[in-house]
């Protein structure tokens, strides 16, 4: 019987390349694993697979009956539908722990490093012994670079760095910041793209004391290049407010280049804003420097707010 591996919803770079790489050594250890994505690839990770060589991973949202693997999450919202109707082997992800249980021991691997990449490393190499295919060693570098932004973030550890010049000289890349680069360009791409499919590109809901929470992230080399669709974004994040009885939804204009995020809001109680960063909104926005994180800058000072 065939074990699926997800990533989470709105899948990025990490998310379906994990999916990928730890399919690929349940295969390698005799499982039948199956790389599954819940939703459409950002371009980035298109440019990855392409350059790679790899398939687009099947769509599956739904795990009723089914064994399966997480990667890059462990929270129910991000999640398959009725995890509770199939059966969850493993988690590996570098999260914090998020609200699934299971009736069985399960294998589970997170660490608090910049990628889940960079765990995987750790798997193949020293838990498993397996050595890391070329073209897998280039998605796993690729996505340690995407979800720690070029190193900048403030989620990358050394671990990841060193997992990335190692992945590198097995996927025979030389220059590593080029790719990244690259990839980071790719990822910018917005022109001509639906504000929703923008606001979706890459989302996550949360449960914050109670209270349903969007976070979408649009990291772009420039933020000139939603000047003229900040209208349409916003009125986008109004409808998924009202659409999913959310209490507020932030849409994360992250600036690669200047290491800083203008965040749009769209609330029930807009001081939330400012009990999390200590600055109020302005108009729509409010700029904050040095914040490039969801998960590391937003979710936990959000979630003290909405706790508070
Ligand atoms: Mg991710
Ligand atoms: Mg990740
Ligand atoms: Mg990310």
């Amino acid at each position: 019987m065939a074990v699926y591996v997800f990533g989470h919803k709105s899948p990025d770079t990490d998310a379906v390349t994990a999916a990928i790489a730890l399919a690929e050594l349940q295969k390698m250890l005799g499982v039948d694993a199956v790389p599954c994505r819940q939703g459409e690839l950002n371009p980035e990770t298109e440019l990855i697979l392409n350059k790679f060589g790899f398939d687009v991973p099947e769509l599956r949202t739904d795990v009723t009956g089914e064994k399966f693997m997480l990667v890059d999450h462990s929270d129910l919202k991000q999640a398959p539908d009725n995890c509770d109707k199939g059966e969850l082997l493993a988690i590996v992800d570098h999260h914090k722990i998020g609200d699934i249980t299971t009736p069985n021991p399960i294998f589970a691997c997170v660490m608090p490093v910049g990628c889940t990449g960079t765990v995987l490393r750790i798997l193949y190499k020293d838990v498993y012994k397996k050595e890391i295919p070329p073209n897998i060693a280039g998605i796993m570098m690729s996505a340690i670079l995407s979800d720690t932004v070029l190193f900048k973030s403030v989620t990358c550890t050394p671990e990841d760095k060193e997992a990335v010049a190692d992945l590198a000289k097995i996927a025979g890349i030389d220059d590593p910041m080029a790719w990244g680069m690259e990839m980071a360009k790719a990822k910018s791409a917005v022109e001509g793209v639906p504000a929703r499919d923008l606001v979706f590109r890459d989302y996550k809901d949360f449960d914050m004391a109670g209270n349903n929470v969007g976070i979408g992230q649009l990291e772009l080399v420039s933020l000139d290049l939603v000047a003229n669709m900040r209208d349409d974004l916003y009125a986008e994040i109004e409808k998924v407010k009202a659409e999913g009885n959310r209490h507020s939804v932030f849409l994360m204009l992250t600036d690669i280049m200047e290491e800083a995020t203008d965040l749009m809001v769209v609330s029930d109680d807009p001081s939330v804003v400012e009990k999390a960063f200590g600055k109020a909104l302005e108009g729509r926005t409010v700029w904050l420097p040095g914040v490039m994180s969801r998960k590391k800058q937003m979710v936990p000072n959000l979630e003290k707010a909405f706790a508070s």
